[in-house]
């Protein structure tokens, strides 16, 4: 899952954007309302964290001018304390949710997985495909119930996938949800990836569309959909 953290003050967006990566995320930070613009026109994210006092464009009318160009990415908006005029006209004008300053990064995380899963149609946040298990609150994967350990992009694959269980995601889809800007994307390096988290499950959950892409199978197990 790929974050954009759109945040004028340098501590509190560094801050978030350890804190994503620690919890799995990839993150790009910018600092500017333009910036967060461009960035969400021409780049692939899962959800967008968003200041709403920014310079040379405010956050809300980031947020207006992504929802008017149907751009539908889950939004969590960062709002002053007492701020609640802010909040309102943040959610009326798309904001998925909302957190106020100052927050802590578990709250944060929460409220960021929870829009997650609902953009993604799951109301769990455990993810099931087979006997594949994968929990977004504490990272933890098991397979058959045994634990499994996987390395970050191993575990950020997977995620991916399970969020989007049942479609076929295209390999360039893939790279782009899976690497910040900064990093150089190859599509060798995600079959190798591919293989040694397939290796590692020992599960058949990835499938290969030949052609098309990578898709984990819906299998009437996702507890979210049945919740939902
Ligand atoms: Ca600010």
């Amino acid at each position: 899952m790929r974050i954009l953290i759109v945040e004028d003050e340098p501590r509190i967006a560094a801050d978030v954007k350890r804190g994503l990566e620690h919890a799995g995320y990839v993150a790009d930070v910018v600092g500017d309302g333009e910036a967060a613009w461009f960035q969400a026109e021409v780049e692939t994210y899962d959800a967008m964290v968003l200041d709403l006092g920014l310079p040379r464009l405010d956050g809300l009318s980031v947020l207006r001018r992504l929802r008017a160009a149907e751009i539908v990415l889950p939004v969590l908006i960062l709002t002053a304390r007492d701020g609640w005029r802010e909040r309102v006209e943040g959610i009326d004008a798309g904001a998925d949710d909302y957190l106020q300053k100052p927050f802590r990064m578990e709250e944060l995380l929460a409220r960021l997985r929870a829009i997650l899963r609902r953009s993604a149609g799951h109301a769990s946040p455990v993810l099931r495909a087979g006997a594949v298990e994968l929990d977004t609150r504490t990272r933890a994967v098991s397979v058959a119930g045994r634990p499994m350990n996987l390395t970050a992009l191993e575990y950020r694959l997977l995620a991916f996938l399970l969020h989007r269980q049942g479609q076929v995601v295209a390999p360039g889809d893939l790279l782009d949800h899976l690497y910040d800007t900064g990093s150089d994307r190859e599509a060798n390096a995600l079959e190798a990836l591919l293989t040694r988290l397939r290796r590692k499950l020992g599960a058949p959950v990835i499938e290969t569309r030949r052609g098309h892409g990578y898709l984990v199978p819906k299998d009437g197990l996702d507890v979210g959909d049945a919740d939902a």
